[in-house]
């Protein structure tokens, strides 16, 4: 019998979980969650890399499953500001236990900030980092999106800081586009096309399951 190969996606958040097991549906491997294990541990992730604090997520399910683990970290990049929000970007302005009122407050803290920088410097990225772990090694992708932070909110969707974030090529903030839209662009979608790729040459060098 046929046994196809365990890969855990290190997440909780429904719709990473879905984009993720969208892009890799045709691949022969069982996606399995963090919700197939409910006794994952919750690493802290206090590192001063995405690429860092995505290792730290792997490693953790790698080692208490056995599994392959896929693992991401994402923010978003001012170098007009040191780079900030950067790793930070989920608390950047505190610990609110409110996930609304966090991003509010991070959103007010970056138009506060990008106030005080020439609009010509304004430009920033989100990016997304992915490692995959497994038995051999590790292997990083990375995606971005590039845009302008703008001073004030446009567009009902998203999340984050997708308000502030404009798309000169669009004329549009990532708010302001549809969802599916933002998620063929995202640099999530682009993490996870790198992916998609390499995984296609990769697996079939791979000993099979009995
Ligand atoms: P996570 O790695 O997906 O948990 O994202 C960390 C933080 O980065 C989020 O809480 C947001 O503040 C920011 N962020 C990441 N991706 C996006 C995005 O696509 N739009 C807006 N904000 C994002």
């Amino acid at each position: 019998m046929f046994v196809f190969h365990r890969l855990l996606v290190c997440s909780h958040n429904p719709g990473k979980i879905r984009e993720i097991r969208a892009i890799l549906s045709d691949i022969p491997m069982k996606v399995l969650t963090a919700e197939d294990f409910p006794a994952l541990p919750e690493p802290i992730e206090d590192a001063k890399t995405f690429v860092e604090n995505a290792r730290i997520k792997a490693r953790s399910a790698y080692e208490h499953t056995g599994c392959w683990a896929l693992a991401d970290d994402s923010g978003l990049v001012v170098p007009a500001l040191g780079g900030e929000p950067g790793v930070d970007s989920a608390y950047y302005a505190g610990h609110h236990p409110d996930r609304a009122q966090r991003e509010q407050a991070n959103r007010n803290k970056l138009i506060a900030a990008i106030q005080q920088i020439p609009i010509e410097q304004r430009s920033a990225y989100f990016v997304c980092t992915l490692v995959f772990l497994w038995e051999g090694g590790e292997a990083v992708f990375e995606g971005r999106c590039e845009g302008v932070i703008i001073p004030e909110e446009r567009g009902p969707h998203g999340f984050g800081f997708d308000p502030l974030f404009w798309i000169p090529e669009q004329g549009k903030t990532l708010a302001e586009l549809e969802p599916t839209e933002k998620n063929q662009r995202s640099h999530r979608a682009r993490a996870l096309q790198a992916f998609r790729t390499w995984l296609l040459a990769w697996l079939p060098q791979q000993m099979p399951l009995a």
